[in-house]
């Protein structure tokens, strides 16, 4: 390496090189080489994934606009019932609001990936985040086979405790997202979220519900920016685009905490998240 670059080793056969010096310059040069090499290979394979990726979200997007299109078409004909009407009407406004979620989470995505995402912290009582939440899926619950499943929110701290700074706008998504996930792969039990401390400086908050489980080798895959979506998780009985996740994970690393998955297949998962406790 001479200023930076590697310098390219003039001899042509092994055998030139007599001098141990010049050896271990050679020894160093291929080894400079092999590393450059598989950073290279780590780069192509990014690449691919991302164009799959984006060809995936293409593939999302245009769905939803055919069926909307399509059920427009179907609503303009003149014989149609009443019943059909409802019907298609609710299939329009069930694929809009699919595609304005999934815009919404492409734009945090790539505002994500610019590093454009500013925090914002302000102080306020977790109890009525809490509060607002409970409000929000008690009621929604019922896109989902509310039911069978019980909601249950339990924040586990002190008056005094519950009155944080951090960003409570990012600190909601990440909760959103974590709660209508529970909420969506479980069809009996509960769906429970909370917080609690851990230690003295940090806030422990969990989502767990009694729902499918995830097998333990997607626990990792999950979290992970442009996964092959369909692929990845073919074996789940709800599709989504794979993006809620990732998102989530950026959100909590942007806050100065960790999140990870406990997860039993057919028992239920627990989603664990810590923040700072300021
Ligand atoms: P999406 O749900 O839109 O596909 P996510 O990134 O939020 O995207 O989730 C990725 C995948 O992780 C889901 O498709 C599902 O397979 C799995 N998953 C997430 N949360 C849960 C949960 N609570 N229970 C079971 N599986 C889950």
């Amino acid at each position: 390496m001479r200023n930076g670059l590697i310098v390219k080793p003039q001899k042509t056969k092994l055998s030139e090189y007599t001098d141990s010096t010049e050896l271990q310059s050679l020894n160093n040069y291929h080894l400079i080489l092999n590393e450059l090499l598989k950073e290279k290979d780590l780069a192509n394979q990014k690449e691919r994934q991302k164009s799959a990726f984006f060809a995936d979200m293409v593939h999302e997007i245009r769905t939803p606009i055919n069926i909307i299109k399509s059920f427009a078409q179907f609503l303009q004909s003149p014989d149609l019932s009443q019943k059909d009407t409802l019907e298609y009407a609710q299939i329009i406004n069930q694929c809009s609001d699919n595609l304005s979620h999934l815009i919404n989470d492409l734009l945090d995505f790539s505002k994500i990936e610019a590093g454009q995402i500013q925090i914002v912290e302000e102080k306020r009582n977790l109890k009525d985040l809490f509060n607002e939440l409970f409000e929000q899926f008690n009621i929604s619950c019922s896109q989902y086979k509310s039911d069978d499943v019980q909601l249950k929110s339990n924040l586990e701290l002190s008056p005094e405790q519950s009155i944080v700074t951090t960003d409570f706008t990012r600190l909601r998504q990440i909760l959103v997202n974590l709660i209508s996930n529970a909420l969506k792969f479980t069809s009996k039990g509960h769906v429970s979220f909370g917080c609690r401390l851990s230690g003295s400086s940090k806030l422990l908050f969990y989502v767990e519900d009694t729902g499918i489980g995830i097998n333990p080798e997607m626990k990792n895959l999950i979290f992970e920016r442009y996964k092959q979506v369909n692929d990845a998780f073919s074996n789940t009985k709800c599709c989504g685009t794979g993006l809620g996740l990732p998102i989530t994970k950026s959100l909590v690393e942007l806050l100065q905490g960790t999140i990870w998955v406990e997860s039993v297949p057919n028992v239920g998962s627990s989603f664990y998240f810590t923040i700072p406790f300021k």
